[in-house]
């Protein structure tokens, strides 16, 4: 048996994976345009002949991206829930399903309207949230579902539909690990009534900052773009607000990344599909391992993430991450199961006056035991790379 790095033995991999952000001339020089043409922002700047506003292009190209009619800007992925859910009409006091595998942001950005996050446990193989959990949480205040597509692997959104339907609930994407991802062949953010994306630093479409909305219902649009714009409506008054807003509009310069960054999209998106099935081939029955499943409808995966489970009756998991980690490779242990979030219970408590408890069995066993995951930007490595993550992990798994 190979001596594993944390007894002394040779890293299984010792040099950096792909650095990200990946940059280039076109970002200098759509950031060079936007910087002389003396319009910065999303609103007012007196733009120079000829200046083409990027934002309004970004737009466009984002939505089409994502086969939807329409999509407005904002300052981050966090927000755009809270303006989707506010632009479908979902009021404090209401309340809204969602899983309790995300980031914090998923169930905080319903908080911050006062909406009430209510927990639905996610299914075993996949991570995502189990639709057939969502029916008993439904009571007369409930609102919404946000399904998240979470680590760019598209929920189930035709079954998703049917409750929604059924009850009449808006059905929101959390999209912001899934640009570029697809169910049945139509883009995420599309399926749904509407659809949140993130271009925060870490996301596969990165400008440092910033979030989309999208959708193809006109009015939704236009009460997301009120909302982002204090309340004004679109070729309406300076000083005509409408409705309650903030401004939430994000910069030029955001968007000229954001564009520039898009003109490598389809290249980074191949390269990560590449190789995460090569690592789904090498991963495969190695013992221990466990892949995750894939639905076959999912048609496009954007792969923010590559999750796996490990075998509780191999290894803690703990113990399991620092030797793969000592051999060169950054395996993390992924989310804390939300329900159980103090901050998420007790501002839940502040709005509604009560404690309530949700228990997610399946999110709180994997979390603790068996969900781990790599992060994006080793998946736009090498081969070379991708080999050597393989060969980390089934090293580890064996000295067990
Ligand atoms: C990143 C992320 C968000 C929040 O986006 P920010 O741009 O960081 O505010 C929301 N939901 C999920 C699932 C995310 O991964």
């Amino acid at each position: 048996m190979e001596k594993l790095a944390v007894n002394g033995g040779t890293p299984a991999r010792t040099t950096p994976f792909a650095a990200w952000p990946v940059v280039g001339e076109i970002e200098l020089q759509l950031l060079k345009e936007v910087l002389e043409s003396g319009k910065w922002g999303g609103a007012g700047g007196a733009a120079k002949p000829n200046y083409e506003p990027k934002l309004p292009q970004m737009e466009r190209k984002f939505a089409e991206l994502q086969n939807a009619q329409y999509a407005v800007s904002v300052v981050n992925g966090t927000v755009a829930i809270t303006v989707a859910l506010q632009a479908a009409g979902v009021k404090p006091g209401d309340e809204v399903i969602v899983p309790p595998y995300t980031f914090i942001a998923t169930a905080s950005a319903a908080l911050a309207y006062g909406i009430i996050p209510v927990f639905a446990d996610i299914e075993e193989d996949t991570l995502l949230i189990d639709p057939e959990k969502i029916e008993p949480l439904i009571t007369p205040k409930t609102k919404a579902i946000i399904a998240v597509h979470i680590a760019g692997t598209p929920a189930n959104m035709t079954r998703l539909k049917e409750i929604a339907a059924k009850h009449g609930l808006a059905l929101i994407e959390d999209a912001a690990q899934a640009v570029g991802a697809s169910w049945e062949g139509q883009g995420v953010g599309s399926i749904g009534d509407l659809g949140t994306f993130s271009l925060q630093s870490s996301k596969n479409l990165n400008a440092g900052e910033g979030g989309i909305i999208t959708t193809n219902n006109r009015d939704y649009w236009e009460n997301a773009w009120s909302v982002c714009n204090v309340g004004r409506i679109p070729n309406g008054g300076w000083y005509q607000h409408e409705r309650f807003g903030q401004n939430y509009r994000m910069t030029e310069f955001q968007a000229a990344v954001v564009l520039a960054q898009m003109t490598r999209l389809e290249e980074q998106m191949r390269k990560r599909e590449g190789n995460a099935k090569l690592l789904d081939e090498l991963l495969t029955g190695v013992e221990g391992i466990r892949l995750l499943k894939q639905d076959a409808r999912i048609t496009r995966h954007a792969y923010h993430l590559y999750m796996f489970k490990l075998d509780p009756a191999m290894a803690e998991k703990d113990d399991f991450i620092k030797k793969v980690n000592a051999e060169g490779v950054p395996l993390a242990a992924g989310y804390i199961p939300l329900n159980r979030n103090k901050s998420i219970i007790e501002t839940t408590a502040m709005w509604t006056g009560e404690e309530r408890i949700y228990d997610c069995p399946v999110c709180e066993r994997l979390c603790e035991k068996e969900a781990v995951w790599l992060t994006q930007n080793i998946l736009l490595s090498d081969e070379q790379a991708i080999r050597e993550v393989a060969h980390a992990l089934q090293k580890v798994a064996r000295s067990y």
